[in-house]
């Protein structure tokens, strides 16, 4: 027994992870090759630059597993160029912000109340204090991005850079119509893929490519690999996107996580991979219907993807609420603003709902179809007389089941 307390913790965590129903949409259970990578002794090695370029020396294993990775990444998503050392989706973010733009250039991007992310402009984020912000949302009745009211948005404003890409859509973005619409104005397109890129893998979500002039991707997400970043992009961006990660944003890299990255991309390079993408998408949707036929609001009706959104402010509780509800019992769901939310996002007025973690752990749809019901049924309970310790044993009951 190791003597740091934190080996204890460590120790709960790990409990935590595998009795718990995990539903948020931006989690997942890494392999343990993954796992292994991570935790391994390439954390030792600095390296800065790119392949065959360092600024150390003892680079000659790590550029093998570098090069290697960047053409794991380029062959899955049709990519001309990759850059596999951002530390996270912000930091990718960051570095194809400053490749592209000049402070005070005008972005388009979605709010971050219809599902946008902090980074595309948000006011409390750097992003958005360093930009000139026009954001987009989503229509108010169907929940879904409006085309028209974008193009309108781009032709009045000019932005430079136009962003696709959410942490809380559930719907199929249309690379294609954005990217005409970024040609129409002379913007640069960027397709940040943060959340659904196990699904672009897979095939199950459209690719960005050939639309987006760049991508930014997490590999934590749908991807399932360590917490990090890759950029993708044509080859006339390929120089500035490195020198705008390396040394515009970023020193050293992490070769620990970029070996894992490239493990992580073989996986999801697999059929078997994308057999688990379908299922988180039928669990998705299969999910999303108990929560409709139970008279809940799902936001844009339903789901394309991994995730989905439900107004809790019928129930007369927060999102802020419903989570700790269900965290009471072990289940994980995050509050997350809807899309005309006043609520402020601390509070927000929904959660969202993803399927990738547990599909890992072996859910099937009727698994799914269950644990919308045993939401829906702690709810009321609690709303009825608030006592609800009696659903955590079954809630472990069905994570025992799982692998
Ligand atoms: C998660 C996410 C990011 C940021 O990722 P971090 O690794 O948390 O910095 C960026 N964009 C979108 C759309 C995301 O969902």
């Amino acid at each position: 027994m190791k003597q740091d307390i934190l080996f204890n913790f460590l120790k709960k965590e790990e409990a935590r992870q595998l009795e718990g129903i995990n539903l948020i949409a931006s989690e997942n259970y890494a392999s343990r090759d993954v796992l292994e990578m991570t935790g391994s002794v390439l954390t030792n090695k600095y390296v800065e630059g790119s392949v065959g370029a360092r600024y150390y020396s003892g680079c000659a294993f790590v550029d093998q597993i570098e090069a290697e990775t960047i053409e794991r990444f380029k062959k899955l998503f049709h990519a001309e160029h990759a850059n596999v050392q951002p530390h996270c989706g912000s930091s990718a973010n960051f570095a194809v912000y400053f490749a592209l733009l000049n402070p005070g250039d005008t972005i388009l991007s979605m709010k971050l109340s219809a599902g946008g992310h902090l980074t595309h402009g948000h006011s409390v984020n750097l992003s958005g204090k360093m930009y000139n912000i026009i954001s987009y949302g989503v229509d108010e009745k169907t929940g879904l991005i409006d085309y028209q009211a974008l193009e309108q948005l781009a032709t009045e404003h000019k932005p430079k850079l136009i962003i696709a890409g959410a942490s809380s859509y559930s719907r199929t973005l249309d690379f294609e119509k954005f990217s005409n619409i970024a040609k129409k104005v002379g913007a640069y397109f960027l397709a940040d893929i943060a959340h659904i890129a196990g699904l672009v893998a897979a095939g199950l979500h459209p690719s960005p490519f050939p639309w987006a002039d760049c991508v930014t991707m997490t590999t934590h997400k749908t991807f399932r690999g360590p917490r990090g970043a890759v950029i993708l992009c044509k080859n006339e961006f390929a120089q500035r996107i490195d020198r705008a990660v390396m040394p515009g944003i970023q020193g050293g890299a992490f070769m620990n996580v970029i070996a894992a990255k490239g493990v992580a991309c073989a996986q999801a390079s697999t059929p078997e991979f994308k057999e688990y993408q379908k299922q988180v998408i039928q669990n998705a949707q299969a999910m999303a219907d108990v929560f409709t036929q139970h008279g809940y609001t799902v936001v844009s009706g339903g789901t394309d993807t991994h995730l989905f959104l439900i107004d809790v402010r019928p129930l007369g509780l927060t999102g802020k609420q419903v989570e700790e509800i269900l965290e009471t019992v072990g289940i994980f769901v995050n509050r997350n603003a809807i899309p005309y939310d006043s609520n402020s996002p601390m509070v927000a007025g929904g959660i969202r709902i993803g399927t990738a973690a547990i599909a890992t752990r072996g859910a099937t749809q009727t698994d799914c179809e269950n644990i919308a019901q045993l939401t829906i049924d702690i709810v009321s309970e609690y709303l009825d007389k608030e006592d609800i310790s009696a659903y955590a044993e079954l809630v472990r009951e069905i994570t025992s089941r799982w692998s």
